[in-house]
C-alpha cells in the first residue's frame, strides 16, 4: 500500500536520505529507529509531501503521490516538535485539517470533541497551546492527525514528551486505534523497547542508508550488521 523506490533527498552537498526503497503493507506498524540525524524525519516529511525527493518514487495505493501536496494524501503526520498554531485554541488547532476540507461545522464540533477525548484532553479545548505542557500539546498534535482519519499516520517520535504512564497510556491507544481502523502507521522513535512491543517491522537506519528491515525478533535476535547490533543493545 505504501511502496518507496530508490527515494533520496539531498539538502546542499549532503545525502540525507539515500536511495530507500521501502514497503509496507495496509494495516501494518512499522518503526524506524536510528540515531539522531540519520534521516528519519526527513523520510517522514517526504512521505507526508512536506518535502519533495530530488529521485525516486513515492506510492500510496498504486498512486504515485510524489509531487501530490499533503493535504491531497491520505496520510497525516504528527510533527516531533508538535508544530501547533500559537494563535489558535486546542479546538481550532485539531479542526483545522477538517475546516481545510469543508467538512460542516455540526461534524467538526462532534468529531474535534471525539479525538479530544481519545488524547484524554476533553476540557483543553479553549486552552492556547502557551498554556499547555509539552506532553499536552503532544497529544493535542495526535489528535489533530487522528480527527481526519487518515489510512496512514506518520507518528515523528510522538510520545518523546510523557511521563511513564501517560506514554504507556497513548502507546496502548495509538496500537487499539490502527487495529481498529487498520491503519498503516510509520513510528519513529529512540525507544528500542516501544519499536518491540510496537512494530510488526522494524527499519533501522543509519546516515541516509537501511541497515536492516526485520520483525522484531529478527532485528533483536539476528542482527545483520554491528551497527544494528549496537544500535538495539545487543553484542555478540
Ligand atoms: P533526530 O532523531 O535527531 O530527530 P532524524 O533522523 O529525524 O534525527 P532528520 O531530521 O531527518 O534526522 O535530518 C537528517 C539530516 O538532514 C541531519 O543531518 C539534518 O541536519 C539535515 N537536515 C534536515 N533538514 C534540513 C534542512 N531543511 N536543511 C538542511 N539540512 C537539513
Ligand atoms: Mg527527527
Amino acid at each position: 500500500e505504501l511502496i518507496l523506490s530508490q527515494v533520496t533527498k539531498k539538502f546542499g552537498d549532503s545525502v540525507v536520505v539515500n536511495k530507500l526503497d521501502l514497503s509496507i503493507k495496509k494495516g501494518e506498524l512499522v518503526s524506524f529507529l536510528g540515531p539522531s540525524g540519520c534521516g528519519k524525519s526527513t523520510t517522514l516529511r517526504m512521505i507526508s509531501g512536506f518535502l519533495t525527493p530530488d529521485e525516486g518514487k513515492i506510492m500510496i495505493n498504486n498512486t504515485d503521490v510524489t509531487h501530490i501536496p499533503p493535504n491531497k494524501r491520505d496520510t497525516s503526520l504528527v510533527f516531533q516538535n508538535y508544530a501547533l498554531f500559537p494563535h489558535m485554541t486546542v479546538f481550532n488547532n485539531v479542526a483545522y485539517g477538517l475546516k481545510m476540507r469543508k467538512i460542516p461545522k455540526s461534524e467538526i464540533e462532534s468529531r474535534v470533541k471525539e479525538a479530544l477525548i481519545m488524547v484524554h484532553l476533553e476540557n483543553f479545548g479553549d486552552r492556547y497551546p502557551s498554556q499547555l505542557s509539552g506532553g499536552q500539546q503532544q497529544r493535542v498534535a495526535l489528535a489533530r492527525a487522528l480527527v481526519v482519519n487518515p489510512r496512514i499516520l506518520l507518528l515523528d517520535e510522538p510520545l518523546s514528551n510523557l511521563d511513564a504512564k501517560l506514554r504507556d497510556e497513548m502507546r496502548n491507544e495509538i496500537l487499539q486505534l490502527q487495529q481498529r481502523f487498520n491503519l498503516t502507521c510509520v513510528f519513529v522513535t529512540h525507544d528500542q523497547e516501544e519499536a518491540l512491543v510496537l512494530s510488526d517491522k522494524i527499519v533501522v537506519m543509519e546516515q541516509g542508508n537501511i541497515r536492516q528491515i526485520g520483525t522484531p525478533s529478527e532485528i533483536f535476535d539476528s542482527p545483520k550488521t554491528y551497527f544494528t547490533a549496537d544500535f538495539v543493545g545487543v553484542r555478540n
